[in-house]
């Protein structure tokens, strides 16, 4: 079978090889069993890239990137690495390939297993069954806005200022990408914005109420972010995806993400444009960083880069069943015990990161039959 959709692995540093590993083992399971085919390049990122190319991002990882149907990501940065010159530590790499790939909409998954909803320091009525979608506006907002900086004031004293701009375009295309994952959900979209401070996100709101016609199956609600905070914690169900602005979705997402207990589980994607052959560029990656505190000891929690790679079937190949049969494979394997170090429970079985990601196949093998 010809090999039909070209990915890009990167591996990074730290735990980022050893989670990754694991993805390979899912992905040749897919190869054996199912009918599509990957055609993987492995590229450099990070401070391993620095290492042999004296860049964080080099040129041919970015026109790789560039000509691939999707990024796979491992985790960048590590103490080794910490003393470089701002511009080539390994986190230019992950901002700068960010930016060349125009990624503008980052989806990060709130779910809670119901085999580890003890985990959370939330009340386990409160977050079980817990399956929300936030989606972060990353290339705008008051991150990005001009003017920017700190001056010196003629009294001696000093003033910083940022700025938060968004123009309608900038706001419509991410409302669609909300508007298109509630289609793929529960049908619930809540922008959350400040609309009763900052005129910038009543333009926000109006864009938003003024493309919701577009998606009459919808419903469409507001809320302010101060509000969305506390609804977060006091009954997180009541959402199915939040779309909101690059600052507040920064505050939200990793809220949302300390509902489900764990940094080990939680992936996430970014988006960027669909080109004119409508190929949209798009990066998954786990949440959690390099852990250079556990490296090379074979304990990582490989869940999350597993999950980032069930979102990349569901979100650029729209392999729904693929990625679903991948979510149960983990839910299973929780279900029945298995743990690595960051999750595990008294009475659960203590596991490596390879015997994860050996039972996650083995569940795959078990549920396709
Ligand atoms: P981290 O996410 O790497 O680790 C935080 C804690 O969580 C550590 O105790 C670690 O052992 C644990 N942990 C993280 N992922 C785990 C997993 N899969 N399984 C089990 N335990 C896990 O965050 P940090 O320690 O603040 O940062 C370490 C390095 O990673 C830094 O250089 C930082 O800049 C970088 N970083 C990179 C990314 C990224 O690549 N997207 C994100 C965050 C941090």
């Amino acid at each position: 079978m010809p090999a039909n959709k070209k990915l890009l692995f990167l591996p990074g540093d730290g735990i980022g090889p050893e989670v990754m590993t694991e993805v390979r083992r899912v992905i040749d399971w897919m190869d054996r069993r199912r009918s599509v085919t990957f055609d993987i390049t492995e590229g450099l990122i990070g401070g391993t890239a620095y290492d042999e190319t004296g860049s964080p991002l080099p040129e041919e990882t970015l026109e790789a990137a560039q000509n691939s149907d999707a990024v796979l990501m491992g985790a960048v940065g590590g103490p080794k690495w910490e003393t470089l010159p701002f511009d080539v530590q390994p986190e230019r790499g992950l901002l700068g390939i960010r930016k060349e790939m125009g990624l503008f909409a980052n989806l990060r998954p709130a779910i809670v297993f119901d085999a580890l909803a003890e985990a959370s320091t939330l009340k386990l009525d409160i977050v079980k069954g817990l399956d929300i979608m936030i989606l972060r506006e990353l290339t705008g907002g008051l991150y990005f806005g001009d003017p920017r900086g700190v001056e010196e004031l003629p009294d001696g004293t000093r003033k910083g200022y940022n700025t938060m701009t968004y123009t309608t375009p900038e706001v419509e295309r991410i409302g669609r990408v909300a508007f298109d994952l509630a289609a793929k959900r529960d049908k619930r979209l809540c922008s959350v914005d400040k609309a009763n401070v900052l005129e910038t996100t009543v333009m926000w709101r109006e864009t938003m109420e003024s493309i919701k016609g577009d998606y009459p199956d919808i419903e469409l609600s507001h809320m302010y972010v101060d509000n969305a905070a506390m609804q977060l914690v006091r009954n997180p169900k009541q959402f199915d995806v939040m779309v909101t602005t690059n600052m507040f979705g920064d505050i939200l997402s990793d809220c949302a993400a300390m509902l489900t207990g764990s940094l080990g589980m939680l992936p996430s994607a970014s988006l960027g444009a669909p080109d004119e052959s409508g190929r949209r560029p798009a990066l998954y990656e786990p949440v959690h960083g390099s852990a250079p505190d556990i490296t090379g000891q074979g304990i990582a929690n490989p869940l999350a880069t597993i999950l980032s790679y069930s979102m990349l079937l569901r979100y650029s190949f729209d392999m729904a069943e693929d990625a679903d049969l991948i979510d149960q494979a983990a839910q299973n394997i929780l279900d029945g015990g298995l743990r690595t170090a960051d999750i595990m429970e008294e009475g659960k079985a203590k596991v490596s990161t390879q015997v994860m990601g050996e039972a996650i196949v083995n569940e795959l093998d078990k549920l396709a039959a």
